[in-house]
């Protein structure tokens, strides 16, 4: 694995130094988040699964096997419909957007300690990981509009 570290031109330490990827997957006004690990970084924050972009992939690869690796996602059965791109100080962060193609079976893995279905407006009053929060209170609303459209 290629991950490591990346300083930002803010000063920040970033996790992934070719930028990181997350995918958000709705479904029926509910999008799915993962109860991050005790032991991992921000453990026991809830957010979407995803990770460090490694050499060689889109922003899309790296959300859809970070997904696969933690969750279980199959890649074969979600549809990518876009992206939301946060940046800071020229290092960035791609949450992937897509919704399911069928029922996914999804099971716990690498840095997941529980996973759940969470309607849009419950979103907020989980203890979230920062940079989630910062995404979903984005004043733009780009992912709660993805979530839920026109509402
Ligand atoms: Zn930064």
């Amino acid at each position: 694995m290629s991950a490591s570290w990346a300083s930002c031109a803010r000063g920040h330490v970033h996790w992934g130094r070719r930028g990181a990827a997350g995918l958000l997957l709705a479904d029926r006004g509910r999008v799915l988040l993962q109860l991050r690990a005790r032991w991992a970084h921000q453990g026991g924050t809830w957010s979407i699964p995803g990770g460090a972009r490694e050499a060689g992939e889109s922003y899309a690869d790296a959300a859809l096997r970070e997904a696969e690796e933690e969750l279980g996602v199959d890649a074969d059965a979600v549809d990518v419909r876009g992206s939301y791109v946060a940046t800071c100080g020229g290092w960035t962060y791609e949450t992937v957007l897509a919704v399911p193609l069928t029922g996914l079976a999804l099971a716990d893995r690498s840095e997941s300690d529980g996973h759940r279905w969470v309607p849009a407006a419950d979103v907020a009053d989980l203890p979230l990981h920062p940079a989630f929060r910062a995404a979903w209170d984005d004043p733009a609303g780009a992912l709660r509009a993805f979530v839920t459209p026109g509402g």
